[in-house]
């Protein structure tokens, strides 16, 4: 069997319903299981709907009621059983209203809707085209979670759970993507953009052949193609190439997306919508050496980022700073992502978050503390650069030569990338000049 994956951009709109329908009818023979998101935007419109029902506004409600009896409409089904979820949304919104309260579970609940009404949505519109199908709640087929609301990871037994609930499916089942349920029954998400992480999740309890997910590029590039228009899709990519890109803001997949593949050897296949003859990009363990002659693989970035820096001449053989500093960033959850350290002085770089500031404060009682805003990492990623001779020296001639400074540079602690920090400002100039260099 395999799985499918389709995002909110292939869903969006009945006529992109029926081109997925047509895609999947082409693959029947593999026996695929689909995974759906949300339809495009309506995940932010549940997540806009918590704190506006702290207001008392519950308006919006009825714009995304709207757009899913349009869309009903539109494809020629049923709009009826879809009314029961729009009871419990309002009964879920009002309950924030009265309460004056809305807690990171109540969040995970509000944005579950948006997945439940497309899958079954979509598979009346599959039904309606001569593919028996069935929307089915991976909440109630074994997909089980920790709970960590807005971000959880399934749980040991969910493989074993999944491979049970599905063996009982006789149609197809479009499965809800993002969402999971924790062992005392609570929906939690897997955070955002999770439905990348539900398809392997999947595809690694029931042994899929292949994880296809299905965008709408052509796959993995060279570069972001907003910023480098000569940009080109890879054809093969490993699992640890992908999830540095992954990381490091490759907006196609969530980072924990290739954990479960990985762990099976199971292929994942990165495939365009709007051209689903592409060949698109195939993730997997081992991929052939030499592809466009170039170790790079594509070049990442990740904006909006800010560098704490910390020293203290106390450092200088001491111990125990590293520790005290990165509890200190822990504590407060700041995510850090990038470090560089020298023997009186450490740098780190994060997304930030609400607790920067407290850090900073918290830090300014042991150490000289300072704090930059305005960078971005920019990272080449490509396997075995660590062992391979001279790429350093290309990548920072080439950032040199169009006149950007670099603040901050990692390399070696991932086998393979090299990861610099520049002005956010720069990012564009910096990311051409390093595309032009590798790929031409
Ligand atoms: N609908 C969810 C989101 O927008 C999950 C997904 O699309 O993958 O984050
Ligand atoms: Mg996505």
């Amino acid at each position: 069997m395999i799985v499918m994956k389709f995002g909110g951009s292939s869903v969006a709109g009945a006529e992109k319903i029926s081109r997925v329908a047509a895609i999947v009818k082409g693959r029947l023979k593999e026996k695929p299981v689909l995974v759906v998101s949300a339809f495009r935007g309506v995940t932010d419109d549940l997540l806009a709907l918590g704190p506006e029902a702290l207001k008392d506004d519950l308006s919006r409600i009825t714009a995304i009621k709207k757009r899913h009896q349009d869309a009903a409409k539109e494809l020629g089904v049923d709009f009826a059983p879809l009314e029961p979820l729009f009871v419990e949304l309002r009964e879920l919104a009002r309950g924030v209203e009265l309460l004056r309260e809305l807690t990171p579970r109540t969040i995970d609940r509000l944005a579950s809707f948006g997945e439940r009404l497309s899958a079954r949505l979509i598979a009346a519109a599959f039904v309606k085209a001569g593919i028996p199908a069935l929307a089915v709640d991976a909440f109630d087929a074994g997909l089980l979670v920790d709970g960590r609301f807005g971000g959880a990871n399934p749980l040991p037994e969910a493989d074993a759970a999944i491979a049970k609930a599905f063996a009982s499916f006789k149609e197809l089942p479009v499965v809800t993507g993002f969402i999971g349920r924790t062992p005392s029954g609570e929906i939690a998400t897997l955070g955002r953009n999770g439905s990348d992480y539900t398809a392997t999740i999947l595809g690694a309890a029931l042994g899929a052949k292949e994880i296809q997910i299905w965008s709408d590029t052509d796959g993995i590039m060279t570069a972001d193609p907003r910023i480098v228009p000569s940009a080109q899709p890879l054809s093969t990519l490993s699992f640890d190439e992908a999830c540095e890109l992954a990381y490091y803001g490759g907006k196609v997949l969530h980072p924990h997306t290739l954990v479960p593949a990985m762990r099976k050897d199971i292929p994942v296949r990165v495939l365009n919508t709007f051209k689903p003859e592409h060949p698109g990009t195939s993730i997997i363990a081992k991929p052939p050496k030499g592809q466009g002659g170039t170790i790079l693989k594509s070049i990442a970035f990740k904006r909006r980022q800010s560098i704490v820096s910390a020293s203290s001449p106390k450092m200088l053989s001491g111990h125990g700073f590293l520790a005290r500093i990165f509890a200190t960033l822990a504590r407060h959850e700041l995510d850090v992502d990038m470090v560089s350290t020298s023997e009186v002085s450490v740098s780190a770089t994060t997304s930030g978050g609400p607790g920067l500031q407290a850090a900073l404060t918290e830090l300014n009682q042991e150490f000289e503390t300072s704090m930059e805003t305005g960078k971005a990492v920019v990272c080449a990623v490509g396997d075995g650069i660590q062992a391979a001779r001279g790429v350093a020296a290309d990548v920072f001639a080439a950032v040199s030569g169009a006149g950007v400074n670099v603040r901050m540079i990692s390399q070696g602690a991932s086998k393979n990338n090299i990861a610099f920090v520049v002005d956010d400002a720069e990012v564009e100039k910096t990311v051409g000049a390093l595309h032009a260099r590798f790929f031409k």
